[in-house]
């Protein structure tokens, strides 16, 4: 047996984020969905967010512009403008624990994804810091990702999966990726591996060493 959690990031996209709710609400799949604050404060994106958190998806927070690691930005106002604004515009939709996942630049993780001044502003302000294990990069197989990702799941207990509701393709395999996991004998959740979160709702579980450019 082995157990997936579905990520979604980078959205949400008027053209591949409904079709993925359909497919999660037709196979009764709770997710979360990592958003973009550039996006959200587009009404015609924010309702997509709307529509996926009463269908009880969790809203992540996924940084403002998503264009530059947070530890590789030399802007000392950064968590602010990255973290603290994309928050507000998700507002009252926010998952209580304050989900945030930092943007890894091609699903790699490392120091670049914060620095100490960013890490210190989620635990400042109550955040969970929602990291990943497995990215079979969708965006740029967005026909074979389905099969890389069931094969690295399969070897997993537990997978914390990021894919991407961006209009590559790649989400018109979901239904199919569903489908193989079940029959493979997996199972999927909503909540996450703990050694996914090294900042769980403001207090520091794991070492930030890996995590934070000092
Ligand atoms: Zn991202």
């Amino acid at each position: 047996m082995f157990e997936i959690t579905l990520s979604f990031d980078n959205g949400p996209e008027p053209g591949v984020t409904p079709g993925v709710l359909d497919t999660l609400a037709k196979a009764e799949i709770g997710a979360t969905f990592f958003v973009l604050g550039r996006k959200i404060a587009e009404p015609a994106h924010t309702l997509l967010m709307e529509r996926a958190a009463d269908e009880g998806h969790w809203i992540g927070n996924h940084t403002y512009t998503h264009q530059t690691p947070l530890g590789l930005s030399a802007d000392p106002k950064v968590a602010e403008a990255e973290v603290g604004r994309t928050q507000a515009l998700i507002g009252s939709l926010s998952h209580p624990d304050r989900l945030f996942r930092p943007f890894g630049d091609g699903g790699l993780i490392g120091p670049h994804l914060m620095n100490r001044t960013v890490a210190e502003y989620l635990k400042h302000h109550g955040f969970t810091c929602v990291l990943w294990n497995e990215v079979p990069r969708d965006w740029e197989d967005p026909e074979g990702w389905a099969a890389t990702a069931l094969e690295a799941c399969r070897q997993r207990t537990w997978s914390l999966l990021v894919l991407h509701d961006l209009p590559t393709g790649a989400m018109l395999h979901l239904e199919r990726f569903i489908n193989d996991v079940r029959v493979a004998g997996g199972r999927f959740r909503q909540d996450y591996p703990p050694d996914c979160m090294p900042i769980l709702r403001g207090q520091e579980v794991l070492p930030l060493t890996n995590y934070v450019t000092e």
